[in-house]
């Protein structure tokens, strides 16, 4: 992706994108899982981007040896004007406090209203954060997220249309001062529903992830948090595992435009569950589609170059020391260049 300060924003589509280093995700969702500045330890993860797993350690993280700076993952220059960065900006600083920092503190429990739902789910509602500025921040997300998956990689995260509906609606919400946005009573409802963790191993480590593997609901991982967006109707395609499935059936999660926003509680345990099996599936997607390259370049068999592919993959990652999946593309690059 080569924009320039000199292409027309993403959001408004009106004024010129000058503004660099724009998040695509906030910054302060990022916090808790960066630690302390410059010690960021984060992984960009998608089975379809080039760089298949992409780890960034901050300049003072011990476990980075590469004296290069690299460019957060996270922000990228010239997709928005300042405008609408600023704008953004609003939203995130009245919901993530709200919906992060404070949700587990003794001290501002009066904030939130603990409910068990139905099905054994815990849920918060936030009392003091309004239902329309909660959801416009959502959709933000759920925005950027595919408009960069489709931007860098070409993955269509969420429909076309639906994508476009959501920059319609933010970019008309967000010329609204904050008071207008909480009496505007025709922003569009959508469906989603919002879970973190009970608690978290430790607060340096964490995931950004999506995928296009599953739409309805589609999944989005912003560290702490796991959305689950379904567009215009509550519909549920395609097979889930534990503990997604039961996430998604959760019915007492999902936010509702007349009621408090809600946070749905899945266990420490159930969240690194997860965190794990997304990984492995990630992982055995990228081994066959560099098995087929590897194939495709070799004229090979399947099994044939999975083998190669395997033996010098590995290889490579314990002489090197490169985390297995950058391991195994090298050795893809490798076979296809000898050929
Ligand atoms: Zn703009």
């Amino acid at each position: 992706m080569n924009r320039t300060s000199k292409d027309v924003c993403l959001l408004c589509g009106f004024k010129p994108s000058t503004k660099k280093n724009s998040h695509w995700v906030p910054a302060a969702m990022l916090k808790s899982m960066v630690g302390k500045r410059y010690n960021e330890e984060s992984y960009q993860f998608s089975s379809f981007q080039k760089r298949k797993l992409d780890v960034y350690y901050g300049r003072d993280n011990l476990k980075n040896t590469d004296t290069t700076i690299k460019q957060n993952h996270y922000s990228l220059d010239y997709i928005f004007c300042d405008d609408c960065e600023n704008k953004l900006g609003v939203l995130e600083s009245a919901v993530i406090p709200v919906i992060q920092n404070e949700i587990r503190l003794e001290r501002k429990r009066p904030n939130y209203k603990e409910e068990l739902g139905e099905d054994g789910i815990t849920l918060k509602k936030c009392l003091r954060l309004n239902n329309n500025i909660f959801r416009l921040f959502i959709y933000s997300i759920v925005w950027r997220f595919s408009l960069i998956h489709q931007l860098e990689d070409n993955i269509q995260l969420i429909s076309k249309d639906l994508q476009e509906d959501l920059r319609l609606i933010l970019n008309e919400s967000l010329s609204l001062d904050l008071k207008e946005i909480i009496e505007n009573d025709s922003i569009h409802s959508l469906v989603f529903q919002v879970f973190t963790a009970d608690s978290f191993d430790d607060g340096t480590e964490g995931t950004v992830y999506s995928e296009e593997i599953h739409k309805d609901p589609a999944l989005f991982f912003v560290n702490e948090f796991i959305i689950l967006f379904y567009g215009n109707e509550y519909t549920i395609t395609g097979e889930y595992y534990f503990p997604i499935e039961r996430m998604i059936q959760s019915v007492d999660v999902l936010n509702s435009k007349d009621d408090h926003p809600k946070i749905g509680f899945i266990s420490n345990a159930s969240f690194n569950e997860l965190i794990n099996r997304i990984f492995g599936d990630g992982a055995k997607v990228i081994l066959t589609s560099l098995t087929n390259s590897v194939a495709s370049c070799t004229g090979l068999s399947f099994i044939e170059s999975r083998y190669h592919l395997y033996k010098l993959g590995m290889d490579i990652h314990q002489k090197t020391g490169s985390n297995i999946i950058q391991s195994f593309e090298e050795a893809a690059e490798l076979i296809c260049s000898n050929n």
